[in-house]
């Protein structure tokens, strides 16, 4: 049996719109499937529309990734079958939003300033649906000629350091994670091999995760080595917590994940998807 608890849509970062990926996951056999947009719900909601005008037996689960402050490092905490009705996670959900077009918005005042007239405009036509972020302005500076490509749109204008690199403002986890779980959802924490902790480190997250009312961990995410699942495995029954799992799917690639993983792989450890 396929689950899949972590995929994106245009809404945020990913390739297919919230339709195509629903007949994709309904293509693929998924049996419990969530949408997990970056820190925006739009596209699990246009899903969730969609969903209902066409057959099939999966199950929608809505959800959200978040990123979140801890200790001084950007963490992702993903949210399942959270109610994005509910005044926290709705409140929650606009001052990330809010966060973001005031972001565009000063990312665009500094390449004008740099002599980019109507970078701000250029920028949102591109977005579209989707949120604003720094890609948006990329291929406007690619599209104006400004630059040949993204690589030297970041190298020489959006990446680190240069002027249109302007800080998220990101809430802070035990924040996210009080939304997740006061709106009867499940808090998870994505891919914890990404932030490349120390052992002692990313026991410390767990711990600080555990307080502020989380209950799961993904031990898979798109492709990871047996190894590091079995490492996860391993952490999600030492700190009692239930475990996810999900492609992270944002558009076809070579050696990227598709949707869908198989149940059996993860073993007999409690999953979030024996909640629904
Ligand atoms: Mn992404
Ligand atoms: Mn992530
Ligand atoms: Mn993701």
């Amino acid at each position: 049996m396929l689950i899949d608890f972590h995929s994106h849509t245009t809404a945020s970062d990913g390739a297919l719109s919230p339709g195509e990926l629903i007949d994709r996951a309904v293509a693929g056999n998924i049996h419990q499937f969530a949408i997990t947009d970056h820190d925006t719900m739009a596209g699990y909601r246009a899903a969730a529309e969609y969903y209902t005008h066409i057959p099939g037996q999966m199950r929608l689960i809505s959800g959200v990734e978040f990123s979140c402050r801890w200790s001084g490092t950007t963490i992702h905490i993903v949210g399942l079958a959270v109610d994005d009705q509910h005044p926290a996670m709705a409140a929650g959900l606009a001052l990330l939003g809010d966060a973001r077009i005031a972001r565009g918005k000063k990312i665009a005042e500094r390449l004008e300033a740099k002599g980019f007239a109507g970078a701000h405009s250029g920028a949102l036509a591109i977005a579209g649906e989707s949120q604003l972020g720094r890609p948006h302005f990329a291929r406007w500076l690619i599209d104006q000629g400004h630059v040949e490509d993204f690589n030297q749109a970041f190298d020489k204008y959006l990446g680190q350091g240069k002027i249109g690199d302007v800080k998220a403002f990101w809430p802070e986890l035990s924040e996210v994670t009080g939304w997740i779980v006061e709106s009867g959802g499940v808090a998870i924490v994505a891919h914890p091999l990404k932030y490349k902790f120390t052992r002692m480190k990313l026991r410390r997250l767990i711990v600080d995760f555990k307080l502020a009312g989380g209950q799961a961990v993904e031990i898979l995410n798109g492709r990871q080595t047996a190894d590091q699942t079995n490492q996860l495995k391993r952490l999600a029954l030492e700190f009692e917590l239930e475990v996810s799992a999900g492609s992270d799917f944002h558009r076809d690639a070579p050696y990227g994940a598709q949707l869908g993983v198989e149940l059996r792989h993860l073993g007999d450890l409690r999953g979030v998807w024996e909640r629904w």
